[in-house]
């Protein structure tokens, strides 16, 4: 029997990215039928995905998964971080937070622009059995938008180590398999393959 595990996110980019990172002969996930407000006044990535998939799993009375994720920049340590997603306030388009971002970093020479992607994967089956996984991708901070085919949010000024100057954005095939939610799901996979109900 293939049990449905609600994904608690309505953005459309992370439940393509996520239905297609996990694997599991057990387990299916499907769209959450409405987008629910829930507040994240989590003090950690852990806690803010554990208040959006507690909250799916109440409403929807079946396991829930969700994600938090941000970009932590050392030469801005209060500014993204748990606060990524509304870095720059409210209604801003991915392009006008990345440009923001740019411009605050516009003095930080080459060797203060570190940065890593973090995620967070909350399982929530029930009160008594909840699962976290976390992955995260180290690089820096590009001095220009660098625009490809794919990726969202902060990818265009993402310059993973491993990409030799490439921006996430600039090659999806590399992100589908080592960002930071891949990692996190490459965890949750191998610990779902072997999960005895
Ligand atoms: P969340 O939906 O609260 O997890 O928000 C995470 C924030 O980090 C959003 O602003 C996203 O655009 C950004 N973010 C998360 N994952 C990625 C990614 O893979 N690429 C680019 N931006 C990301």
């Amino acid at each position: 029997m293939i049990h449905e595990i609600i994904l608690a996110s309505s953005n459309a980019h992370k439940v393509s990215e996520m239905k297609d990172l996990f694997f599991s002969k057990d387990f299916k996930i499907v769209g959450a039928p409405e987008k629910l407000e829930v507040i994240e006044d989590g003090k950690s990535f852990f806690e803010n995905a554990l208040l959006k998939a507690k909250a799916y799993s109440k409403k929807y009375k079946k396991p829930a998964l969700a994600d938090d994720s941000g970009l932590c920049v050392e030469a801005l340590p209060d500014k993204l971080g748990l606060e990524t997603a509304r870095y720059g306030g409210e209604g801003l388009s991915d392009r006008q937070r990345w440009e923001l971002l740019l411009k605050e970093m516009s003095s930080v020479p080459a060797e203060k622009r570190q940065a890593y992607f973090c995620c967070v994967l909350c399982f929530y089956f029930s009160d008594d059995e909840i699962y976290y996984f976390e992955g995260r991708v180290q690089g820096v901070i590009s001095e220009q938008g660098q625009e490809g085919e794919g990726g969202f949010g902060y990818d265009p000024v993402f310059l993973p180590e491993e990409l030799a100057g490439k921006s996430l954005a600039e090659d999806t095939k590399w992100k589908m398999e080592n960002s930071h939610r891949s990692k996190a799901f490459e965890h949750a996979n191998k610990f779902f393959k072997n999960y005895k109900f």
